[in-house]
């Protein structure tokens, strides 16, 4: 889970890179940090107005005492937030690298081993076994992650974020908080506190604040417990799929086959249309065929353009963007749900080729689109539905593909239509 997802600051899909917060080092560490933590008298200060906080939102004085006094500020986690932006690899990398032969057969495994725990999550929740599953493995491998030199306490973690990054205070200050209300709550002690970086937490890495939420105990022994115990920790999983309006016995979507000639005006991954109508349009399921229920609805998206595979996204699509607000993520979760299964890998392939855009490079995109009067809603380097639909109507007006991909070659035909640097 990452932060990000929980405070909802990012409400759209992004095509960008994905950053991690599983419980793993980050990936780059050669990344600058353009920030440092405090220094150690800034730092206590800033934990003693953690403790003030925390008390004026309902924490026992006691509790942040002892959680807080004597700790010193982690000075890995700011440099990793810094490197989360600029972290870009391309979808089908972060897919296929989460999605491989060991991960479907070791998830499998698991469904084999929780098959009955399983089947009363799925009858209490609504909620798939093989979405549920899904993402154990991508969160955590199925909990060996969790073992792995990455994990650490929480509560450090938390406290040098929300005293030592600037762009993001207050969703620390939050998280912090949170993480003193399960230590008061007493589900957790500081030693069993563990997480990432950013403080995601347990075998599906729940943030403090989502913990508090949504977090159960599906064990029943009076514990939600997360770090230890894989019920409590399905259970939780589904619960916050549930409450972030699940729709039982429906798929996240599946890819599907283009006609010739397809106009790709049509793919703008908002316009939900049902499947009648996309079937009138001449779509065809890559893999068996459309859901009964023809007046279900779907979105139409592609990833990389008219190169590369085709997906009708359902409402489910979006709950998974709950969890995590990267569109590679909830593909990977989705394409992992599928295979547990035993559904196939995509039917068709991605455009390997290309290279993908620095965030300079985006930015510089946006800004020439936004200079030939194609609205991007402001130029951040992060490519969303905004600038997909910018991109559409430049492509239009050039008698180009209008498949919204932003590529090498569309920024180089930008630079050669003579739009003004930015
Ligand atoms: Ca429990």
């Amino acid at each position: 889970m990452r932060p990000s997802a929980k405070a909802l600051l990012l409400a759209t899909l992004t095509l960008t890179g994905v950053a991690s917060v599983r419980a793993e080092a980050p990936t780059d560490p050669t990344t600058s940090p353009t920030t440092s933590p405090a220094t150690a008298p800034d730092f206590a200060q800033c934990l003693g107005g953690l403790k003030t906080l925390a008390e004026e939102r309902g924490v026992p004085r006691t509790v942040a005492e002892t959680a807080l006094s004597g700790i010193a500020p982690d000075p890995s986690v700011v440099p990793a937030t810094q490197s989360q932006a600029e972290f870009v690899k391309p979808i089908w990398q972060y897919v296929e690298a989460s999605v491989t032969p060991e991960r479907v057969a070791t998830g499998q495994a698991k469904l084999a081993e929780w098959s009955e725990v399983l089947g009363r999550i799925e009858a209490a929740y609504g909620v798939d076994r093989h979405v549920l599953v899904a993402f154990w493995g991508v969160e955590s491998n199925y909990g060996a992650a969790l073992e792995g030199g990455g994990i650490r306490p929480v509560m450090p973690a938390l406290a040098t974020l929300a005293c030592g990054d600037p762009d993001r205070p207050g969703l620390w200050r939050d998280e912090l908080v949170a993480a003193l209300k399960i230590l008061a709550d007493g589900d957790a002690d500081a030693e069993r506190l563990r997480g990432s970086w950013a403080g995601a937490m347990g075998h599906t890495q729940f943030m403090p604040t989502a913990f508090l939420r949504h977090a159960v105990d599906f064990d029943g022994d009076g514990k939600r417990d997360i770090w230890h115990s894989v019920p409590d920790a399905l259970a939780s999983t589904a619960n916050f799929l549930k409450q972030s309006g699940w729709r039982a016995n429906e798929g996240w979507g599946f890819e599907v086959l283009l006609p010739d000639n397809f106009d790709y005006r049509l793919a703008d991954e908002t316009t939900e249309r049902p499947f009648s109508e996309w079937r009138t349009l001449g779509l065809k399921p890559a893999n068996g065929a459309f859901p009964e229920s023809a007046e279900r609805r779907a979105a139409l998206l592609l990833p990389t353009g008219a190169k590369g595979p085709a997906f009708l996204l359902e409402p489910n699509f979006r709950v998974i963007l709950r969890y995590n607000t990267a569109l590679a993520y909830a593909l990977t979760v989705a394409h992992l749900s599928d295979r547990l299964r035993g559904a196939p890998s995509f039917s068709r392939d991605w455009p390997r080729g290309d290279r993908m855009l620095s965030t300079e490079e985006r930015t510089d995109l946006q800004a020439r689109l936004a200079a030939l009067g194609h609205p991007v809603g402001g130029a951040d380097g992060k490519i969303g539905p905004k600038t997909r639909a910018a991109i559409r109507a430049f492509q239009e007006a050039n008698s180009l593909v209008p498949d919204g991909y932003a590529d090498a070659a569309l920024l180089d035909r930008l630079r050669a239509a003579g739009a003004p640097a930015p």
